[in-house]
């Protein structure tokens, strides 16, 4: 039975060592324990946890994770560690419901978590939060409430709180049941020992004033709740009600505490994510477009036809599958559907739902439903999944440009066929990947978002492949520009394959502001130009803006104005006008003093006061340009532009010039001159 109010779509968003990877092992742990449970009950019960651990090693990088908690069905959709990765970041945050924020106990909210809750909430996701490492020396539940208000701007309501800390951690209050819980360190957490408040007079002190400025908290965010507070008459029942209106209304954050390396707290995490994160028909319908452009709302309802956005896809021996987060209709195994960006028809051939230790083949999924399916042979990430009657497109996923090459030199020709076979694989699964073969050299030069995406991507390759190939230094991507308007006239007169081919173009290539991208037009009425020419002239002149004359790489805004074409009878052919307009914008370009433009990044640096002169300083030197200077929660935040080609180890050198203690974000801004700056 389909039931989409049971289904919870949700991503862990933590900054690097918050404790996400053992925090998640916890959740599928305890989630399938329902399943090993009635195992015990046969008397079958063996200690069959390795073996599985480490397949599941594996499946808990795949795009989605699903587990099952009681009645609930969740969908744990896998978001990046590190916000350098931005598309990941926004591919995962499209397609998730809801999210779990981490945070240590000892660290709070570190600069890294902070950029990611704030894109989650650009999305409008509702969010609880866990804060972890209750275990550890130093750790501080009161004052990652505090962070959370002042660095997030997040409205914290405690559900859970910690007794003890470090060393005298012991387990936490569940304020709404008012129980005191327990986790039985036997059996890894998995039996929970509940106790109430009301048979221990000191833990019953401790929660009072925590539970009263719980309710006080909620009636001040919640109208209906406010009546009950205020009549006492609300129950468990009711204080749940309202949070989970609070919290899908965005005014409150609920807050679990514990700790997931001592198997602590975890399970009134997962209560708390299905009894307040939203399903996915509680939120209103997603915006999308028809073909035609005409706006088009898509609800969450299994009848009606097919919607869904392909988020991720992963090659898996040859085979493509493609994550899909349906929106709208069903999808059944021999199902037709329309890749709506490609006008390609695909014939699902399987559908699975990817467990931790299995994947399960499923005869038909639903809206709400986040699921893998292999047949959509043409699915890139960001396409949308449609059927043919209703034909819509979902807003895709930005791919960014890639800023930065560098060049893999296998060391022999069997390791250049693993490369090869590696970097196919990689450049199919990110988008923001690129590979190309240099023909002279046998150099594979690899294009990517930034330094340190294409130090995961060598690391993976070192890792998944066994093989390391020698590499160049990092080398920025670049553009070209003129930056005068320039006319040429060129014609083209050859034979070719026995046929004569003919083509005459005078054009004018002219500047545009940046930002502008590429416009090509015909100057003067076009009726008697055939139009398999003039298509041919627009693909010459495209041809020719792909390289430019000084880099060898694309050129951008500017404005190309094809000002006349001479046709010669019985001899003039798109071939010929292809040629001649090619030529003729080369020949332009000459003339239109070409300028080369470099990846300007966007740089964040979070700082302490002591440390600012040195972070300004160290900045400047890497030819960047301070625009804004503010301070948020203690720290002062300085914000520039830089060329991306001289950041080149600069996160390595801010954190030594800093001892440690910078927070960096670096974003690709534009393509410009780096004098400019
Ligand atoms: P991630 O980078 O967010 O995925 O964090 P990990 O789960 O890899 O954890 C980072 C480090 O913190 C590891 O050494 C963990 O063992 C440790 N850790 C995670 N959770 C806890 C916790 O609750 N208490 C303590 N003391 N350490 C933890
Ligand atoms: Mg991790």
């Amino acid at each position: 039975m389909h039931d989409v109010s049971a289904i919870r779509n949700i991503g862990v968003i933590a900054h690097i060592d918050a404790g996400k990877t053992t925090l998640t092992e916890r959740i599928l742990f305890y989630t399938r324990k329902i399943h090993r449970m009635g195992e015990v009950h046969n008397g079958t019960a063996t200690m069959d946890y390795l073996p599985e651990e480490q397949e599941r090693g594996i499946t808990i990088t795949s795009a989605c994770t699903t587990c099952e908690w009681g009645e609930h069905t969740i969908n744990v959709v896998d978001t990046p560690g590190h916000v350098d990765f931005t598309m990941e970041v926004e591919r995962s945050l499209r397609v998730l419901d809801g999210a779990v924020g981490v945070f240590c106990a000892v660290g709070g909210v570190e600069p890294q978590s902070e950029t990611v809750w704030r894109q989650s909430e650009h999305f409008g996701v509702p969010k609880i939060a866990f804060i972890n490492k209750m275990d550890r020396i130093g750790a501080d539940f009161a004052s990652v409430l505090a962070a959370m208000r002042t660095r997030l701007g997040a409205n914290p309501l405690p559900l859970t709180i910690p007794v003890g800390a470090a060393d005298s951690f012991r387990g936490v209050i569940d304020l709404v049941g008012q129980d005191f819980l327990t986790f039985d360190p036997e059996d890894q957490g998995q039996t929970v020992r509940s106790r109430p408040l009301a048979e221990d007079a000191a833990l019953a002190e401790l929660a009072a004033p925590w539970r009263e400025k719980m309710l006080e908290t909620l009636a001040e965010n919640d109208d209906a709740f406010m009546e009950e507070y205020f009549s006492a008459a609300f129950t468990p029942e009711s204080i749940q009600a309202a949070v989970r209106r609070a919290t899908l209304a965005r005014r409150l954050t609920p807050v679990f505490a514990g700790s997931a390396l001592k198997n602590a707290g975890v399970q009134p995490l997962l209560d708390g994510i299905c009894a307040y994160l939203p399903a996915p028909s509680d939120l209103p319908p997603v915006q999308a477009k028809t073909p035609e452009d005409e706006p088009v709302e898509i609800t969450c309802d299994a009848a009606l036809p097919v919607a869904g956005l392909v988020f991720k896809v992963l090659l898996e021996g040859g085979r493509k599958l493609a994550f899909v987060r349906l929106y709208a209709g069903s999808l059944k195994e021999g199902d037709t559907c329309r890749i709506v960006n490609r006008g390609a028809d695909e014939r699902v051939s399987r559908l699975y739902r990817m467990h931790a230790d299995r994947r399960e083949q499923l005869d038909e999924a639903h809206a709400g439903d986040i699921i893998a399916v292999v047949g959509l042979r043409c699915a890139a990430t960001g396409d949308t999944a449609a059927s043919r009657e209703r034909q819509v497109l979902l807003e895709s996923i930005d791919a960014y440009q890639p800023v930065i090459n560098l060049a893999l030199e296998p060391r022999n020709a069997d390791e250049g066929k693993i490369l090869d076979e590696a970097l196919l694989r990689y450049c199919t699964e990110d988008p923001t990947l690129r590979s190309e073969l240099d023909e002279g050299s046998g150099h594979r030069i690899i294009s990517g978002m930034g330094e340190l995406h294409l130090d995961v991507i060598l690391e993976r390759i070192r890792r998944e492949y066994g093989i390391s190939p020698r590499t160049g230094q990092p080398q920025v991507v670049k553009r070209e520009t003129p930056t005068r308007a320039a006319e040429a006239e060129a014609v083209f007169d050859r034979e070719l394959g026995k046929q004569q081919h003919h083509g005459q173009v005078s054009l004018r290539v002219s500047p545009l502001p940046r930002g502008s991208g590429i416009k090509a037009a015909f100057g003067f009425d076009t009726a008697l130009f055939p139009a398999p020419m003039r298509q041919a002239v627009l693909e010459g002149v495209d041809n020719a803006l792909q390289s430019g004359p000084q880099t060898g790489y694309p050129l951008q805004d500017l404005e190309v104005t094809i000002l006349s074409v001479q046709r010669k009878e019985g001899q003039s052919t798109p071939a010929g006008f292809h040629m001649a307009a090619g030529a003729a914008v080369r020949q332009a370009l000459e003339n239109a003093a070409v300028a080369v433009l470099e990846p300007l990044m966007f740089v964040e640096i979070s700082v302490p006061e002591s440390a600012l002169g040195s972070a300004i300083s160290l900045f400047g030197t890497r030819g960047g340009k301070v625009d804004n200077l503010e301070e948020r929660a203690g720290m002062k935040i300085v914000q520039g532009l830089a060329p991306l080609s001289r950041l080149f180890g600069f996160s390595t050198d801010l954190r030594s010039a800093t001892q440690g203690r910078a927070g960096l974000v670096m974003r690709f801004e534009r393509f410009d001159s780096p004098d400019l700056i």
